[in-house]
């Protein structure tokens, strides 16, 4: 007894319907309201993880033959390789050992060629670094990627494209960049030269 026989009288009436409607509606609304954060936080969340990454950075980049760009898409050219000091940053080196390309803080940073990785973690002044071990004594070097980003481990086997990690400015950094780095038999040679030996122009 009770409500059942209290909503039936009041459907008997135009009154009572309006009420019932009214309490429904009421009920409606408390529902959403409780609810509706439930539904904004996945929302929320992957909204601001898209919105610190370009979208130019989600796309695979441009490859010749086994060897593809570090950044998909366009990029602004920092140092180059050689004797470049950083004006306002005491800290950096001044004899720069590789070449600086940044398209913003979160952009995917991709292995350049085929190997297996070195390193994946905190390196020297790098920061958060990556190494990938080409073979023939040739080791590409990609420093500075935001903490807590890499994608990849120790003794994992990449191609050119694979996503390694997040652009940031960790270690000896002075803004978000990547320090992309080519060492020949433990030396820095020029990444411009090396890829451009391998059909890929850096501008
Ligand atoms: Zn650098």
């Amino acid at each position: 007894m009770g409500a059942p026989v209290i909503a039936a009288a009041a459907l008997n009436s135009r009154t009572g319907r309006k009420i019932l409607a009214g309490a429904v509606l009421i009920i409606v609304l408390v529902i959403a309201v409780l609810i509706s954060p439930l539904i904004a936080i996945p929302f929320a969340v992957a909204g601001g993880a898209v919105g610190t990454i370009p979208t130019e950075g989600n796309a695979a980049p441009a490859a010749s033959g086994e060897w593809g760009y570090p950044l998909s898409g366009g990029y602004s050219k920092g140092r180059g390789f050689g004797y470049n000091p950083v004006i306002g940053c005491s800290y950096c080196s001044t004899n720069h050992q590789g070449y600086d390309m940044a398209q913003g803080c979160g952009a995917t940073i991709y292995a350049a060629g085929p190997g297996q990785v070195i390193t994946a973690g905190s390196w020297q002044g790098y920061g958060n670094a990556v190494r990938i071990n080409h073979g023939d004594e040739l080791v590409t070097l990609y420093g500075h990627m935001q903490w807590g980003s890499l994608q990849v481990s120790v003794g994992e086997q990449v191609a050119a494209g694979t996503p390694l990690g997040a652009e940031g400015n960790t270690g000896k950094s002075f803004g978000c960049h990547l320090h992309f780095e080519v060492q020949k038999s433990g030396t820095p040679v020029d990444p411009e030269s090396f890829m451009a030996g391998v059909g890929l122009q850096l501008k």
